[in-house]
């Protein structure tokens, strides 16, 4: 029958991020405290960028949900490391990922997949970017809005090209400046105890090359059980 047929799919695009061992990553509490160095060599105002950031962040705050991404102001952090000092940061020069990425999001967690810790690097060396959509550059709301997605635990929506959280973007796009009804499913999944929205099952159509030219970012480095150096 149609109808149970229709039943049958996948009702959301959304994913999760998970450890090897399945668990899921997740922040244990909140706020998550974050700062910025908005520093650029490119046309941002870094004042405006850093607003637009929190802008960014602030979509994920969602009533419901006890998420809060919490600004605390600048630094000069250039580099991301699991370091104590959760940033936002802009790459001039020396950008060490693929040059097709607009931004890389590195996040840290323990065995457990508790997040203890993130940094978001946007690749103003590579691609031209724009506060205001403009219809030639990459939007930075539009890609930190996406970014913020990543650093909560949520992967790519491949099958919902209207999703925040789907991989690639195009310039002077911004509808990813607003969650999709499935980013806020996975945001309820991960942090509203929903457990009715189903985590398996999830059907990811692969996307061509061309598609993912503008790939929006992904790409955590998962510390488990990361040692320290002792002297
Ligand atoms: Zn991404």
């Amino acid at each position: 029958m149609l109808a149970l047929m229709l039943l049958s799919q996948p009702v959301h695009a959304y994913e999760v991020m998970e450890k090897d061992s399945g668990a899921a990553m997740r922040w244990p509490s909140f706020p998550v405290n974050w700062a910025v160095n908005a520093n650029n060599e490119g046309s941002l105002d870094p004042n405006t960028a850093a607003v637009v950031v929190q802008r960014a962040a602030q979509a994920w705050e969602v009533d419901g949900t006890a998420v809060k991404l919490s600004y605390t102001g600048t630094t000069d952090a250039q580099t991301s490391g699991h370091d104590g000092q959760a940033a936002v940061y802009f790459v001039d020069q020396d950008w060490p990922w693929d040059e097709s990425l607009l931004a890389m999001t590195s996040s840290y967690s323990d065995a457990s997949g508790a997040f203890v810790g993130f940094d978001i690097a946007v690749n103003t060396q590579d691609h031209e970017w724009a506060l205001d959509g403009n219809a030639d550059r990459i939007d930075l709301q539009n890609t930190l809005t996406h970014e913020w997605g990543h650093v909560l635990g949520l992967g790519h929506s491949e099958n919902d090209a209207m999703a925040t959280m789907h991989a690639s973007a195009s310039p002077g796009e911004v509808h990813k400046r607003d969650l999709s009804q499935d980013d806020v499913d996975g945001l309820f999944h991960l942090y509203a105890g929903d457990s009715e929205i189903p985590k398996v099952g999830c059907q990811t159509v692969s996307t061509s090359p061309k598609a993912l030219a503008w790939l929006g970012v992904l790409a955590t480095i998962l510390l488990i059980n990361r040692r320290r150096a002792r002297s």
